[in-house]
């Protein structure tokens, strides 16, 4: 049994799914702050904090737990700047209690949720895993942090983990069974469906004076779902012996805010009205990432790759859930 913690939340939800289709048996652990029971459909469900060790041996002691998943992070970036205790103790201290559980029960498989965040600002145009690591805000500390604990737990305790460098996680499932749903949202794509939708007046765009071709910013989308499929295929790759390491997942194409938009407007046919406002500070003007590795390494493709086809199931899902 696979054990998702955060499996409520956007990428865990979906990654229980295809994991579940693929005939795997999961147990959820979330303590609901930000993840949605609603969004727990497969599986077993537990609700649990792992700020509470004793909350998951409990769950540990319930499930044949063979391998874990860890989703589980606050993932605000700016709040992460203005509140950098609550990212450590949960991002990092929380993280340790459950590595330790992991320990006592003798549970060796590890896939993390990491991101492209812990290279901070780029000094090339399509990072590859071996650019250097100097995040620039506290949640990219906290991830960058938790990749040095795994190596070393893997040296010390024969840990065997996969390190996931998410770059702009996006889309829904094809199905539409669970999608995006933070509070509050922040991200591109579900707030210029929420101006499709008239949920908003306009969409912001941060900075239009990027050193980029029309000059926002560009970033690597990749779907929720492919994100999911790497982390079966991570899984996978750790049983059949692969060693511990870390991969970037994203298409290695980037698009720009306004192509974002443009986008939007012809999956949806709605026009967005854009309002240009000045730059989000720690926003570097380009995030694409080398899915090389991945590719070689673990035979990931990612298959929902085009853009309005990542737009399209976002709108599908975005639809049902503000109806
Ligand atoms: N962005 C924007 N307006 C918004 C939200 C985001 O222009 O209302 C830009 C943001 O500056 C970034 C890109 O869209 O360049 C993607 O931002 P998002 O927050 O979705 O993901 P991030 O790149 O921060 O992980």
């Amino acid at each position: 049994m696979i054990l998702i913690a955060g499996g409520a939340g956007y990428i865990g939800s979906h990654a229980n799914k295809l994991l579940t289709e693929r005939g795997y048996e999961t147990v959820v652990l979330d303590n609901l702050v930000y993840g949605h029971r609603e969004s727990v459909r497969w599986g077993q469900f537990a609700e649990a904090d792992l700020s509470d060790i004793d909350q998951i041996r409990a769950v540990f002691r319930k499930y044949p737990i063979e391998a874990v998943m860890h989703f589980s992070a606050y993932a605000y970036v700016g709040e992460s700047v203005t509140d950098p205790e609550k990212y450590y103790y949960n991002n990092v201290a929380n993280t340790l209690n459950l590595l330790k559980v992991m320990r006592e029960f003798k549970v060796g498989y590890f896939v993390f949720s990491s991101t492209c965040a812990t290279y901070g600002v780029p000094q090339q145009t399509l990072l590859t895993e071996s650019h250097p690591q100097v995040p620039i805000n506290p949640y990219g500390e906290t991830k960058l942090m938790v990749e040095r604990i795994l190596r070393d737990y893997s040296v010390a305790y024969g840990l065997n983990y996969v390190a996931l460098r998410y770059f702009n996680a996006a889309g829904a499932d094809v199905d539409a069974e669970i999608g995006e749903w933070h509070q509050p949202e922040t991200h591109l794509i579900p707030l210029v469906l929420d101006a499709a939708l008239g949920r908003r007046e306009a969409i912001d765009i941060y900075g239009t004076d990027y050193p980029t071709p029309d000059g926002t910013c560009v970033r690597d989308y990749i779907h929720v779902t492919d994100l999911s499929d790497a982390h079966i295929l991570a899984l996978e790759y750790l049983k059949k012996g692969g060693a511990s390491t870390a991969f970037n997942l994203g298409n290695g194409t980037g698009f720009s805010v306004r192509q974002v938009i443009e986008t939007v407007e012809q999956v949806t046919a709605k026009k967005i009205a854009v309002r240009e406002v000045p730059r989000r500070p720690g926003d570097p003007p380009v995030l694409v990432g080398s899915n090389a590795l991945a590719r070689e390494t673990l035979g990931w493709e990612p298959r929902l790759h085009e853009l309005p086809v990542i737009i399209e199931t976002a709108w599908k899902w975005h639809q049902k859930l503000h109806k």
